[in-house]
């Protein structure tokens, strides 16, 4: 287990479609302290991807090169793709003080969470299937094959939200977004998190 004194790491995952990308975006923009732990995949990037920015996207050979050099923190297939978080990249940025989003499905975040200590799990709850197919469909990024596999991998991601310190239910994007935000500063202000200002506020009593 990886003692991190330093930034939050924050685990947050939904069924594809749920708003992660559209609510990680808000809180980037935000809050200059935010970075964004970037993935591998062996997904083809949608027009609007950069390499490097939401992925490195790679081919199956160099993914499995990848994990046989123990380069992941995790990683999983989804949707028939793989996807793996970088080990050392998020480890960089936790320890140098910078608050880091993990975007992951539920198996990522389970590896994650016994592997980054005082980490915070979110799950984004669409609030319904209707909902969520139309959601897809508008962001009109997969085919119809890819949308029914999505949609049934959304159910079997939703039976496991109850792995997740927090849900937020992503209805109103206004309001979801002021839970996501309320629960970062909460979790920004946990005593376990702030020792040292306790220790600079007490020294001011010192003679
Ligand atoms: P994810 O990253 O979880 O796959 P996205 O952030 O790409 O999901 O959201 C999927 C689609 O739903 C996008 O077109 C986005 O603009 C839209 N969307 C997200 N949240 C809401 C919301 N609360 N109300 C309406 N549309 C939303
Ligand atoms: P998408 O293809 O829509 O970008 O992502 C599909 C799913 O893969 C989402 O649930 C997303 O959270 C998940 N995902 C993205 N990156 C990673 C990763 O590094 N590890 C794991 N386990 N899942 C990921």
């Amino acid at each position: 287990m990886t003692s991190l004194k330093t930034g939050v790491a924050l685990i947050i995952c939904s069924p594809s479609g749920g708003g992660k990308s559209t609510l990680i975006s808000r809180l980037i923009r935000d809050f200059s302290n935010f970075s964004f732990s970037v993935s591998y995949t062996t997904r083809k990037p949608r027009p609007d991807e950069k390499h490097g920015r939401e992925y490195y996207f790679v081919d199956r050979a160099e993914f499995e090169g990848l994990i046989d050099k123990h380069f992941f923190a995790e990683w999983a297939e989804v949707h028939a793709n793989y996807y793996g978080t970088p080990l050392q990249a998020g480890l960089d940025l936790l320890r140098s003080g910078r608050d880091t989003i993990f975007d992951v499905d539920v198996q990522g975040a389970e590896q994650l969470r016994k592997n980054l200590q005082d980490s915070i799990s979110i799950f984004i709850l669409p609030p319904s299937r209707q909902i969520l197919e139309q959601r897809l469909t508008k962001r009109g990024s997969d085919d119809e094959r890819e949308l029914a596999v999505r949609l049934e991998a959304a159910r079997q991601e939703l039976i496991r939200a109850d792995e997740f310190d927090y849900w937020v239910l992503n209805r109103d994007l206004e309001r979801a977004y002021e839970d996501l935000k309320s629960i970062y500063l909460a979790e920004k202000c946990r005593s376990v998190r702030n020792r040292e200002l306790l220790r600079k506020v007490l020294r001011t009593w010192e003679k």
